[in-house]
């Protein structure tokens, strides 16, 4: 079985011949930049160190998926918001006073993330899984308007919220298939901006989950969710967006997750902190706690830190590769302990 085909029988929760450990957000750090001869700003504007970088991630890392874009603002800068690149991560300096425009296909970076997913494509062939990752509807808004008028408006005029974010959904879905048509095997939707953290989860129930839904309709390739933080109050309501794979947060109680979010797989699950900072025996444990909490595809919890070291990360890879074996529907590790899945 080819890597692509056992993640796509992950995330539909069949049978498994093993778990995997890839990267579902930014796979980035400053050593793997170094590494592939990339920078910050660079990495995020140039279809040729996007694409280094991707394949580094792969190659030097072992991650066993490949994502681009690494950052979440293509959308909103496709949408006329002028961004800094600055830092590690591009971030909106300018905000909308209104959205008029809501297609955002062939302008700003749109047309170089499909340039780069072709390339990588062709560069690891048809068996090799391949994620495209664009942001969730309402935490685009959050980059066009702002997150205090967006929280405002959400209090005050939650119709006009849910429109915006009901129109934002078939633009992010169209520029999603064009994704799929370059050769992306799934979406990766990241939707910061929805955590309980920071919204209210009824506020999250009405202006996010249908227009989640209508976006994971519109496509025919699985999506998978991110939202950092505790998402306990939403879990719930993660199977109606229609997302296949849920990437989860320790932050959330893991060991009640699996059973609040019944026919989604769940993905993540490691702390980016203990993977910044944790020793290698700390790193194994909490990456086979993973398994033994239901979660199959692990991964960082959310982007890396930018200073995490490329060897800690690696420990987590060959904890979930090595030590699983396949007994019927459940693992073993090697001290002969069961993993049901
Ligand atoms: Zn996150």
């Amino acid at each position: 079985m080819d890597r692509r085909s056992l993640f796509l029988s992950l995330v539909r929760g069949e049978n498994m011949v093993r778990p995997m450990a890839t990267a579902i957000t930014s796979p980035l750090t400053e050593e793997l930049l170094n590494i592939c001869g990339s920078t910050w700003p660079s990495v995020h504007r140039s279809r040729e160190h996007m694409v280094k970088a991707a394949l580094a991630a792969k190659q030097v890392i072992g991650f066993e998926t490949i994502r681009v874009p690494f950052d979440q603002c293509v959308e909103a800068e496709a949408l006329g918001v002028e961004l800094d690149f600055e830092g590690h991560y591009p971030k909106p300096r300018t905000l909308l006073e209104k959205i008029k425009e809501f297609n955002f296909m062939g302008r700003g970076r749109t047309s170089m993330v499909l340039d780069v997913i072709g390339d990588l494509r062709e560069a690891v062939g048809p068996g090799f899984p391949i994620l495209g990752g664009v942001t969730g509807p309402f935490t685009l808004l959050n980059y066009l308007l702002g997150p205090a008028k967006t929280m405002l408006l959400s209090r005050r005029d939650p119709d006009l919220i849910k429109d915006y974010t009901y129109q934002l959904s078939a633009s992010i879905a169209n520029y999603a298939m064009e994704i799929v048509s370059a050769g992306a095997d799934a979406i990766v939707i990241e939707d910061m901006a929805s955590s309980p953290d920071v919204l209210n989860p009824m506020i999250f129930r009405t202006v996010e989950v249908e227009p989640l839904k209508r976006l994971t309709s519109m496509l025919n390739v699985p999506c998978i969710l991110h939202i950092c933080g505790d998402t306990l109050k939403i879990l719930k309501d993660i199977p109606e967006t229609g997302v296949k794979v849920f990437h989860v947060d320790p932050k959330t109680n893991l060991r009640v997750a699996k059973d609040l979010i019944r026919g989604v797989t769940l993905a993540g699950g490691v702390s980016t902190f203990l993977l910044l900072e944790g020793d290698e025996k700390s790193i194994v444990e909490a990456s086979l706690s993973c398994l033994n909490l239901g979660i199959r595809i692990v991964a960082p919890a959310c982007a890396l830190h930018p200073k995490t070291p490329v060897e800690n990360v690696k420990t987590m890879i060959k904890a979930v590769k090595n030590n699983p074996r396949i007994i019927g529907n459940t693992f073993r590790n090697n001290a002969g302990q069961l993993f049901s899945c």
